[in-house]
């Protein structure tokens, strides 16, 4: 099968030096030659989070690190608040559910940020409620939460903030230390251009104290083990995705997490405004550097465009979840991606808009993409 270039929230295009070091000869994980080196991709890695903090490491999607986070930072009686703007904010409530927490959703309309405001009313009506779990980018929507000034609104209610920033860790602005976020959990597939299975779990002193006190069940997932043997790891680690994650940071350390957060925001907007320039409308109200997401004018479906864009083009997009699986595209511009990727992924939408009977001029969004990227064409200078 032919590769496919993937602008998808997950997995992304892993770059070939990723690959080749994802199939370097196998090593034994027991032995402080192994801690060592872990220890240099953890350094790495903090410098992505922006953390001091202790990060934990599982071999797992982004969801076995949300999972961990649910059983081993609350206890049963916890009434945890939940905010659901999307898929992944409900997951939260999901994982809940499952282990019989009880916990308030905080409901916003799909496509919207919530507001701090709103948090905060929450956290005023519910005083028992001194954990919020959330999201850095709703991937379901596309759409980037206000992350800084909610964890403004947790700490002055003294509540643990736990950030679900598996899309959004490397591709939108985070800090963790100094905006004090207390948890934040990430994975190998998204932004750190890793292939999946290896997920990450950021840990405040403040947090470590609910860890003490949880009563919920776990065993492979518990916090206090993985932090017993931090580098030499509890059980066998996902030792070739640790390599090929290793490798995928130094990639992004080479051009500077500043730099790439820089970029991706610039193709999300060459994307955004491609679309304005396509007629056709962005669906979230706080679009962000993760993924966009295009409103497709009736009648026509995702899955046509979708089809069409992986068999005629090779660019394999995504639809919407739930409710909006038909009505929206999401393109992601994450992971190993050229300006010269961005502009064939528009001229090919437009094309394949335009066949399947949308009124477009084809070129319109191409050509603002091409001026936005070309007016920044030195960054991309190696
Ligand atoms: C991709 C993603 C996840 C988790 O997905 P996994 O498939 O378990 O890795 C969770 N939250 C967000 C915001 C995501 O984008």
């Amino acid at each position: 099968m032919k590769p496919e270039l993937l602008m998808t929230p997950g997995p992304v295009n892993v770059p070939v030096r990723t690959s080749l070091a994802e199939a370097r000869p196998m090593r034994h994980h027991r032995g402080a030659d192994f801690a060592e080196w872990l220890q240099t991709i953890d350094g790495k890695l903090k410098q992505i989070f922006k953390t001091k903090n202790t990060i934990l490491y599982f071999a797992a999607s982004g969801t076995g690190a949300m999972e961990a986070c649910v059983v081993n930072l609350l206890k049963q009686n916890d009434r945890p608040i939940v905010i659901e703007g999307g898929k992944f904010g409900q997951r939260w409530g999901a994982i809940c559910q499952a282990f019989r927490v009880n916990y308030r959703a905080l409901e916003i309309e799909w496509g919207t940020a919530p507001s701090p405001a709103l948090i905060e009313q929450a956290l005023r009506a519910q005083p028992a409620s001194k954990i919020i779990f959330t999201t850095l980018f709703e991937t379901s929507t596309a759409t980037a939460y206000d992350i800084e000034n909610i964890a403004k609104v947790a700490q002055s209610y003294d509540a643990i903030l736990v950030v679900d920033a598996i899309s959004g860790l490397g591709a939108v602005p985070l800090r963790t230390d100094a905006w004090g976020i207390d948890v934040v959990v990430a994975a190998s597939q998204k932004a750190l251009m890793a292939p999946p299975g290896l997920a990450f779990v950021s840990i405040s002193e403040r947090a470590w104290k609910l860890v003490e006190q949880s009563d919920l069940p776990k065993f492979y997932w518990d916090f206090k083990a993985a932090k017993k043997e931090l580098f030499l790891t509890p059980y066998t680690p996902a030792i070739s995705l640790l390599q090929a994650l290793d490798e995928s940071l130094n990639i992004i350390l080479e051009e500077g997490v500043d730099a790439v957060l820089c970029r991706y925001e610039l193709y999300a907007k060459a994307v955004r405004e491609a679309v304005a320039a396509m007629g056709l409308k962005v669906f979230s109200q706080s679009p962000g550097a993760v993924c966009t997401a295009i409103e497709l004018p009736p009648p026509l479906k995702a899955k046509d465009v979708l089809k069409a864009m992986s068999q005629e083009f090779g660019i394999r997009i995504a639809e919407g979840q739930d409710h909006l699986k038909d009505k929206i595209i999401r393109i992601t511009h994450i992971g190993d991606l050229s300006p010269k990727d961005i502009l064939s992924a528009l001229a090919a939408l437009e094309i394949t808009l335009s066949k399947l009977g949308a009124q477009i001029e084809l070129g319109a969004g191409v050509k603002r993409a091409m001026e936005l990227l070309s007016s920044q064409v030195g960054m991309f200078a190696s």
